[in-house]
């Protein structure tokens, strides 16, 4: 269902199956040490495509969750099950819609 195909084999995996291995070269603003590495090629891939931008409704529902904390105002109730709602829904369809995109080891 999450399967998409590998830009170097075009053989279908899995994100969870991916393996992992330490990038060469690792620079002073290198964030994630680790390559993602396709279990049939064993060349460097990553996620992206358009559907990651879905994650961006993650800022409205996490910056409303502080308001609470910062102000007076009680959100409503059913706030914390619409907001966990619309982060399990916007998650889900930025894995979904996903693609691999090739990597290089710099
Ligand atoms: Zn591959």
């Amino acid at each position: 269902m999450f399967k998409k195909s590998c830009p170097w084999c075009s053989s279908k995996i899995t994100p969870w199956q991916l393996g992992n291995r330490p990038k060469k070269t690792v620079g002073f603003l290198t964030v994630l040490p680790n390559l993602a590495i396709c279990p049939y090629c064993a060349k460097p891939v990553r996620i992206g495509g358009k559907s990651l931008y879905v994650l961006l409704v993650f800022i409205p529902v996490i910056t409303l969750g502080f308001v609470p904390i910062y102000t007076d105002y009680e959100m409503p109730d059913w706030f914390f099950i619409v907001g966990v709602a619309t982060i399990i829904i916007a998650f889900s369809l930025a894995m979904f819609f996903s693609v691999f995109n090739k990597d290089y080891d710099l």
